[in-house]
């Protein structure tokens, strides 16, 4: 930013230099347009500082976030936990959001969708992080 700010400066002083005076017509415009760039240059300026606020900001909410995240998830034992607990999975085939439970990721079954009875996952996933990120990755197996 400071880099555009002396290269008005310098086209300021350059239009000095050359004895442009604002008492011609050309003159007048050339120094608004130099004006103009000025205030450009500076409004361009504050988005940048907001800019970096809001990405500062951003990247605590994300800490943040990820504290919480650690607090509600992190002590849970998946192993022994008795509740059950449910993946959700998009259907590649009719876009349905199914729950499945996660001991059927464990095992080598496919499931199928109940929606379409196609089959949407072969399982060989046994981590549960591994399982959130299928959405885009799934492979769709045709029978
Ligand atoms: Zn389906």
């Amino acid at each position: 930013m400071d880099f555009l700010n002396e290269k008005v400066a310098y086209l300021r002083g350059l239009a000095e230099g050359l004895g442009i005076s604002e008492n011609t017509k050309e003159g007048k415009v050339l120094a608004s347009i130099i004006d103009i760039l000025d205030d450009i240059v500076e409004a361009i300026a504050e988005l940048e500082a907001s800019q970096a606020d809001l990405d500062e900001y951003i990247e605590t909410l994300d800490e943040d976030l990820a504290d919480i995240e650690d607090q509600i998830y992190g002590d849970i034992d998946y192993e022994e936990s008795e509740e059950p607990l449910y993946v959700e999975v998009e259907c590649p085939n009719c876009n349905e959001t199914i729950y499945f439970d996660k001991e059927l990721f464990d095992g080598e079954d496919d499931l199928i969708c109940p929606s379409c009875n196609e089959t949407i996952y072969a399982g060989d996933v046994d981590d549960l992080d591994d399982i959130e990120d299928l959405d885009d990755e799934t492979d769709v197996i045709d029978r």
